[in-house]
């Protein structure tokens, strides 16, 4: 049985379209699971905190990498049957070799390629980049409680041109994209650089 996954990430500015162009990509691939950088945040006790009041959700210290970084490893080595609801769903239709189909993982969040490490775990990359006037207006439009204009400007902000500046030093890997664009545009080409890589 041969079986395929496409491990793709989607890191990049705060309020640039990540998880949306996630769960979009996900409808449209259909084999496809998607993993949040979100939802790998240490507690908030072991994270250091910014001028002594909000935590420093933007560090990579934050986040428990080997955790997520396991799950990927996991869902992709397991069959699809255990791992794809839609294969689960097509189980018994005899017509589809569903062990041949291509299968993706999404791992999407701001700090998903902020090491060789993590950019090893891909086949395909790519990074939004915004600008400071966008970024920070979309963000204060989605009113985080822990936001204040100094926590962005004081670590949100200086995290990203961190990030940024390390994702253009891996050269050629990673495909920048201008989280301005429309989702639409983004979506398709996202989509054809997935299906050229095939
Ligand atoms: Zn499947």
């Amino acid at each position: 049985m041969s079986q395929k996954y496409k491990i793709i990430a989607i890191a990049g500015a705060t309020c640039s379209g990540k998880t949306t162009l996630a769960q979009r990509l996900r409808a449209r691939l259909r084999h496809c699971s998607v993993l949040h950088q979100d939802d790998y945040y240490k507690e908030p006790s072991e994270i250091p905190s910014f001028n002594d009041t909000t935590d420093k959700w933007d560090d990579p210290i934050a986040i428990q990498w080997s955790k997520l970084s396991g799950h990927v490893a996991r869902i992709s080595s397991q069959p699809y049957l255990e791992s794809c609801p839609v294969c689960q769903e097509m189980k018994g239709e005899e017509s589809r070799p569903t062990e041949q189909l291509l299968h993706y993982v999404i791992v999407e969040g701001t700090m998903v390629l902020y090491s060789r490490e993590m950019l090893d775990l891909f086949d395909l990359s790519f990074f939004l980049t915004l600008d400071y006037e966008t970024s920070k207006a979309r963000r204060s439009a989605r009113t985080y409680d822990h936001d204040t204009v100094k926590f962005f400007d004081g670590h949100v902000w200086p995290m990203y041109l961190e990030m940024e500046s390390k994702v253009s030093s891996y050269s050629t890997s990673v495909t920048l994209l201008n989280g301005r664009r429309s989702l639409e545009d983004l979506e398709e080409e996202i989509s054809r650089a997935v299906a050229d890589k095939r």
